[in-house]
């Protein structure tokens, strides 16, 4: 359960202070700050350890100060005099990550987005539970490894960024990886591994907006796309097959180290819009909708199929190709990033009276 913010968000409406995004230094953070920038926020940077230096290389998305912590966890110490200057915290990938799922939870600061999602996404099972009802294609699932009769991918629950999940094509393979892998003992999730191509589908839910691509509330924009490089799985086919690989301990890691910009067929759109579509309006049915940025993480195969294997439900580093906007938000609106998107958000709900709509 997230702590209850209501009173604050009141607060926030009621006033007329200008609100400021906050949000921690990395991951997306100089496209939430620019963006936030130029639709007219203040913006304040939080970081540990107060490696700022970068932000100098980049002017037009270094934000208007820092706050400097000894640890994430002091936020939750500093959340009086952080309300008091209007903050509204914008949570991304890494965020959650440094403070810790339960100090996010029981934070008493706004953050921009549903707080109750975390746990639909966190959890692998509720994560299944939720694309699958939603009726969107997901990989198949293998309860043991004795099931095994394709290529799968061994994902373990704490592998960070892909390092520590492996492929395998049958029983004998998933044992002798076993032996190998870090994760011995761990939790993990048998999937189908799907060939073909991967897109990371960027979408924006507003519960405010009316209009465009509707839904049964609110709208849904695509705002870009993108392909994540992976070390070292994207090159080792230049080194040889992965039986020859493995005979000199060599093992694929799936660790993102930078993502590419990519546009889909046009004629795969209808699709991959009535797939966004879905996710979101199942979102609604079970915890109250994603409010802002989610991406969906798919596969399309060669005979055109989507498969989709996991939902993002905040920003995604692959938005920062787009600081200037999309192939595809340039159709929303022109100039349009998922940073500046937030930030419109934000102010368009203060606006209507609806920001208890877009913060928890
Ligand atoms: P994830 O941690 O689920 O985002 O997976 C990390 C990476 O593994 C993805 O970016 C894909 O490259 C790859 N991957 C994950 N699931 C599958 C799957 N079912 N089939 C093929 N590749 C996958």
């Amino acid at each position: 359960m997230a702590v209850d913010v209501s009173g604050v968000v009141r607060e926030y409406q009621d006033s007329r202070r200008p609100l400021v995004i906050a949000t921690v230094c990395s991951h997306s953070s100089l496209q939430i700050f620019h963006g936030a920038r130029r639709e007219g926020l203040g913006t304040l940077g939080i970081s540990v350890g107060g490696d700022v230096k970068f932000y100098d290389a980049f002017p037009l998305a270094r934000p208007d100060g820092f706050l400097t912590l000894g640890s994430y966890a002091e936020l939750l110490d500093l959340a009086d005099d952080l309300i008091a200057q209007g903050v509204v915290l914008v949570p991304h990938g890494s965020f959650v990550e440094y403070l810790g799922p339960e100090n996010y939870m029981n934070l008493r600061i706004p953050t921009f987005g549903n707080r109750r999602i975390l746990e639909w996404e966190r959890d692998r099972e509720r994560q299944r539970r939720w694309l699958s009802e939603a009726g969107v294609d997901i990989p198949k699932r293998f309860r043991e490894p004795g099931e095994i009769d394709r290529p799968v991918m061994v994902k373990f629950y704490g592998a960070k960024g892909g390092k520590g999940y492996f492929l395998c094509k049958n029983y004998e393979e998933f044992t002798e990886m076993m032996e190998a892998n870090v994760f011995r003992g761990g939790q993990y999730q048998i999937q189908e591994y799907i060939l073909g191509t991967r897109y990371y589908i960027h979408f924006f839910r507003s519960p405010v907006n009316e209009g465009g691509y509707t839904l049964s509330q609110g709208s849904l924009e695509l705002l870009g796309m993108d392909r994540r490089d992976e070390a070292n799985i994207d090159e080792m086919y230049k080194l040889g097959a992965q039986e020859m690989l493995r005979r000199y301990g060599i093992y694929p890691t799936f660790v993102v180290t930078g993502n590419v910009p990519v546009v889909i067929r046009e004629s795969l759109l209808p699709e991959a819009m009535r797939i966004g579509e879905l996710v979101a309006e199942k979102g609604i049915d079970l915890f109250g909708g994603i409010i802002g940025p989610f991406c969906i993480e798919s596969i399309v195969t060669d005979e055109l199929r989507f498969r989709v294997f996991e939902v993002s439900t905040r920003i995604v580093a692959g938005t920062n190709i787009y600081p200037r906007g999309s192939p595809y938000s340039d159709y929303v609106e022109e100039d349009m990033s998922t940073g500046r998107r937030i930030a419109r958000e934000i102010i368009t709900a203060k606006k209507k009276r609806m920001l208890d709509h877009v913060l928890t």
